[in-house]
């Protein structure tokens, strides 16, 4: 096996998102001088994923979707090669391919994020129709362009993740007759408590969307009047659009089988090495501790694929430079947040919706909130918080619920401490 003992090598970037130019980021104010060279499968500035449903949906523009200026990223000197997808990354021969060539390195950061899926589907009996899906720009387009179709009237979003219930709302926004439809009994998969859920479901429903929950969409098929959907409740529907959001598969098809630890991701430690030394993950590709339960997770949101980048790239300069990786770089883990708002209705969460054994949920109810805090009883025979919901009936920036929400969460990562 090939040892990284230069640094003549470059470090090498994978993936051009939040986890990869935070990485950048880190290593140049860490004081790597080197060559960083970054492997972009887009032909653009990176762009956030969290804004393309607001582009889909006429709340932002093009340029909004991008949250670094050309110059910003000029800056950081990086030598980025487009050649579209890594193809292979070989941690033995420390190589990375593309389609048109073969790239040393000393150091890689692995950040290519994730794909949504559309596992269930059931596709279109008689037509090729391919359903609407949100992750990168090319989707936020072509969402974009099925929405605002003067001869789209009746949207069907499939899935009640946080994905969906946004691509619901650009439906909404464009005047659109919307239905979700969501296997469990209640929207926000895994993210809220049937109490907070319920108040939601009540929010969408008063904005005029249809709800089929508890089923899922058994077939479809292409008639003169549109997408004819049959539920597995026999129940059946006409549409012009749908989108399906179930779920997202982090990137990791073009590592080398065998090389790396992979679970549902990249297994990473706590300065996101993985089980190669010279390999480190970063962001919706990286499976890092989660505080509360204490195990490797995927933590799918944008300020720990920031926070991931940033540990990786410092760590990195570090080692490189010869110098001891400081305990301040470290990242202990992180938890799972999520803010959503659709058309008014305010959902906030954080921690754990695992409702264990030790563990007690209150609820408390207000004119226009339900907070769902959950608590665990600690060995200590102490109280401590490791999650809650907030939805709240009404969005206002700054407004008691996000109040509540920081406050919240700042209680949870005390209690991880
Ligand atoms: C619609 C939507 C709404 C969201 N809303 C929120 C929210 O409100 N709050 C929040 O915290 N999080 C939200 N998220 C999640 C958040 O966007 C992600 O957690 C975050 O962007 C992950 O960053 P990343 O750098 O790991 O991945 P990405 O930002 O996806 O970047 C990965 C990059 O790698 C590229 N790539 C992939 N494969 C290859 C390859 N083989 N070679 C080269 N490049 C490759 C991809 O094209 C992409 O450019 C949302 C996500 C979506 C889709």
């Amino acid at each position: 096996m090939k040892q990284a003992t230069t640094t003549s090598a470059p470090v090498a970037i994978v993936g051009f998102g939040t986890a990869g130019v935070n990485a950048a980021i880190a290593l140049r104010n860490s004081g790597y001088e080197g060559v960083i060279r970054v492997f972009s499968n887009i032909e653009t500035l990176p762009y956030s994923p969290i804004l393309t449903s607001y582009y889909a949906g006429g709340e932002k523009s093009y340029d909004e979707c991008f949250p670094w200026s050309y110059d910003e990223i000029a800056e950081l000197n990086l030598d980025v090669v487009e050649d579209g997808p890594v193809t292979k990354l070989d941690p033995a021969d420390h190589v990375i391919s593309t389609a048109n060539g073969t790239y040393e390195y000393s150091k890689c950061i692995v950040a290519t994020g994730a794909t949504p899926m559309c596992w269930g589907f059931p596709g279109v009996d008689n037509d090729d129709y391919q359903p609407l899906v949100l992750r990168s720009m090319d989707d936020a387009e072509r969402l974009k362009t099925a929405l605002e179709n003067p001869s789209c009237k009746r949207l069907l979003v499939s899935g009640a993740s946080m994905v969906a219930l946004k691509t619901l709302e650009a439906g909404l926004n464009h005047n659109l007759e919307c239905t979700l439809v969501g296997i469990n009994p209640h929207v926000l998969d895994f993210n809220a408590l049937p109490e907070a859920a319920i108040r939601f479901e009540k929010g969408l429903r008063a904005k005029g969307v249809t709800l089929k929950l508890g089923q899922k969409i058994e077939s479809v098929i292409r008639t003169d009047e549109g997408l004819a959907v049959t539920f597995s409740t026999g129940e059946t529907g006409v549409y012009d659009e749908i989108s399906v959001a179930h779920g997202m598969k982090s990137n990791i098809d073009f590592i080398e089988p065998g090389s790396l630890e992979v679970d549902r991701a990249l297994v990473v430690d706590e300065f996101m090495r993985t089980s190669d030394p010279d390999v480190y993950a970063a962001g919706d590709v990286a499976q890092g501790t989660e505080l509360i339960s204490g195990e490797k997770r995927i933590v799918g949101i944008w300020k720990n694929a920031a926070l991931q980048g940033a540990c990786a790239g410092q760590a990195i300069a570090c080692e490189l430079s010869g110098t001891e990786v400081p305990e301040s770089c470290k990242l202990p883990g992180s938890i799972s947040t999520n803010t959503i708002a659709v058309n008014g209705t305010l959902f906030i969460s954080a921690g754990t919706m695992d409702v264990t054994e030790n563990r007690t949920v209150e609820v408390r109810e207000s004119e226009d909130m339900t907070v769902v805090y959950i608590f665990e009883e600690t060995q200590r025979g102490e109280r401590r918080l490791v999650g809650f919901n907030i939805t709240c009936d009404h969005d206002e920036p700054g407004g008691r619920a996000y109040d509540i929400g920081a406050m919240l969460t700042l209680r949870i990562e005390a209690g991880c401490r």
